[in-house]
């Protein structure tokens, strides 16, 4: 009897596939079909997939055909990702905002959703909360507010998850694991889990999984996408058209190519200077766009 799923993982020649539309929730370990051993097909968790149910017991199956893909995500390398739950902490760490308009960039030009949470709000006042979220509000993405301890923004975050593939991203420390164990009571994830020893997290192997949500969708928690390079493909033209927020400005720019630095009679400059665009997210804007220059330069 064949199903349809969508693979979770891959380990050592297996693929492991949730089955969709059932109450059981079942992972299936699939092996591939011997004429896909021949191709260069890839299978990557994200995959909508189709396949032959061998042993309903021993729940194992024959992977046979790879829907097409909406997205594909290089590093971390998962498809069909929908949207990247980018987690900043209001304190301990001070907000990485570099860090955070990269990441925007990021999903901008790869066309996938971002939804910007910001952690740890029972760290700061009402006052520095404000200014943060106004800095970030005319992008038209979604701000969460959040706190673990306070059970704060978690629901809110649960609805956005729901029935979607996400990818969580932000550098460590910002409360990453904590929202998932909040998330998913079950988990029981270590909390601040960096070993002294070796330095390293829980991210100590390299394999992407991605893992089913009580409520339904699928979260890959992987910290490839908080280190990332910026793409070959951009260019310096190109960069502000991934800045929402720029957009309203950039049609009173005098040149349509505008890098939105020097030029004269330029919109965004303008709205800098009037106060309507934030003064550091231009001035990263600017940090970006250098070293997007700097990149074209060494081709
Ligand atoms: P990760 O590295 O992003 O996975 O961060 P962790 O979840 O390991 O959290 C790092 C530290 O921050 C831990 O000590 C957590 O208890 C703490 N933490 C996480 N979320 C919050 C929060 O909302 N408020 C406060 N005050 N601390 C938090
Ligand atoms: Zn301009």
């Amino acid at each position: 009897m064949q199903f349809k799923g969508i693979i979770i993982k891959g380990y050592s020649g297996f693929y492991y596939v949730w089955e969709e539309n059932q109450n059981s929730q079942k992972v299936w370990e699939c092996s591939l079909r011997g004429k896909f051993r021949l191709q260069t097909q890839t299978f990557l968790p994200g995959d909508h997939v189709v396949c032959t149910k061998i042993n309903t017991e021993k729940c194992t199956a024959v992977l046979e055909k790879v829907l097409p893909r909406s997205t594909e995500l290089i590093r971390p390398q998962i498809a069909n990702i929908e949207q990247v739950i980018i987690i900043t902490s209001f304190a301990e760490p001070e907000p990485d905002l570099a860090l955070l308009d990269r990441i925007l960039v990021q999903a901008a030009l790869q066309k996938i959703k971002p939804i910007l949470c910001f952690n740890k709000s029972d760290l700061v006042g009402e006052i520095s909360q404000k200014e943060l979220l106004a800095t970030y509000t005319p992008t038209n993405y979604p701000l969460i507010v959040s706190s673990v301890p306070e059970n704060k923004g978690i629901s809110v975050l649960k609805n956005w998850l729901h029935n979607k593939i996400s990818v969580l991203a932000g550098p460590s420390g910002v409360g990453k694991t904590s929202i998932l164990n909040a998330l998913e009571t079950h988990l029981s994830l270590p909390v601040g889990a960096v070993s002294r020893k070796s330095g390293r997290g829980r991210h100590t192997t390299r394999h992407v999984e991605l893992l089913p949500l009580s409520g339904g969708g699928f979260l890959a928690d992987t910290p490839g996408f908080s280190r990332l390079k910026l793409p070959a493909n951009l260019t310096r033209e190109s960069l502000s058209l991934f800045y929402p927020d720029f957009q309203p400005f950039q049609a009173f720019c005098q040149f349509k190519t505008c890098l939105h630095r020097e030029e004269p009679h330029c919109g965004v400059r303008e709205a800098v200077q009037t106060g309507q665009l934030n003064q550091g997210r231009y001035e990263r804007y600017l940090q970006i766009l250098n070293e997007v220059i700097e990149a074209e330069r060494s081709y």
